[in-house]
């Protein structure tokens, strides 16, 4: 693989395409809006230079990264040549499916996607090849944290998980394989952790701040629940509850009201300075 296009340049589209770009690969960032474009790009600058600047990263080696991502708002013109597209657009199924429809003549290369919940299968369906699809979940931020989730559906090709699997290895993320199933490995619990820690706010049980220091503190978790929802963004991971409610038929799933007033009112959490905190 030499070539990744990246669709979406989003909260994980720009940290896709920083860690890929920082690990030699050519790096297409596509997104609707020219705007979205730019804001990725300079994210991916900015997250770089706090690297060097906290010591964590080489200077040299940012230079040598930045050159190698191009952004646009021409999808054929990214995709061309890609060994590698991974989508990072909305979690919404039929968009990425019209996505991979589009996308599936403009690059015979293997099609990942960062969906954080929903059926790889499904989103494989519609294509003429869906053998070359396969789930390639990333942590936020992506340039930090380490671990790859890669799910594969009963169509998944071999040479396609073995594939990832390199690529995983190559941008210095930890990889572990997952059957194809509602919320994977790690959205089912965390997801079914953050609705349970906000239906206890909503309770009065305790603020969202005691509630994340009783697990970090009590449970060694890194982070509390309900940081981790505002760093995920409360919009995303409402769509994700919502649908984990219905595929597993399990209400613990199920947005409370106090997380759908929020999303309402546009507290979406540290993406735009506002959710169980207040962000810089
Ligand atoms: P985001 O809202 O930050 O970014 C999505 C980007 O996609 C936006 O820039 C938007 O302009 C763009 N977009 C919308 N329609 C498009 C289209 N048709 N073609 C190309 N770009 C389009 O969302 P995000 O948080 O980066 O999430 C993206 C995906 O990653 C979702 O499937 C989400 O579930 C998954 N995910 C998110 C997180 C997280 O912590 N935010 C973690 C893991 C996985």
């Amino acid at each position: 693989m030499q070539k990744i296009a990246i669709l979406g340049a989003g909260t994980m589209g720009h940290g896709i395409a920083h860690v890929s770009a920082l690990a030699g690969y050519d790096v297409g960032l596509f997104d609707i809006a020219e705007a979205a474009v730019e804001r990725g790009l300079s994210m991916v600058q900015a997250n770089m230079k706090k690297g060097v600047d906290r010591g964590k990263l080489d200077a040299d080696a940012m230079e040598a990264a930045l050159p190698r991502i191009s952004g646009g708002t021409d999808l054929a013109a990214i995709c061309e040549g890609a060994d590698l597209v991974i989508e990072a657009v909305p979690e919404r199924l039929e968009l990425k499916q019209k996505l991979f429809l589009e996308v599936q003549g403009m690059t015979d290369g293997i099609l990942g996607t960062n969906t954080s919940s929903l059926s790889i299968a499904n989103i494989a369906a519609p294509l003429d090849d869906p053998g070359r699809v396969i789930g390639l979940h990333f942590f936020n931020p992506v340039h930090i944290m380490k671990l790859l989730e890669i799910i594969v559906y009963e169509g998944t090709r071999e040479d396609v998980l073995s594939s990832c699997q390199a690529f995983g290895e190559r941008i210095g993320k930890s990889c572990i394989t997952v059957k194809d199933f509602p919320g994977f490995a790690t959205s089912r619990l965390g997801v079914c952790l953050g609705m349970e820690a906000i239906r206890m706010v909503e309770q009065g049980v305790a603020s969202p701040e005691d509630i994340d220091t009783a697990m970090v503190l009590g449970y060694r978790h890194p982070i509390g629940p309900l940081k981790l929802t505002d760093l995920v963004g409360l919009d995303v991971r409402m769509h994700i509850g919502e649908y984990l409610a219905v595929e597993l038929d399990n209400p613990a799933f199920k947005p409370p009201a106090l997380m759908r007033e929020m999303v309402e009112a546009g507290k979406l959490g540290k993406k735009v300075g506002q959710g169980f905190y207040s962000w810089d």
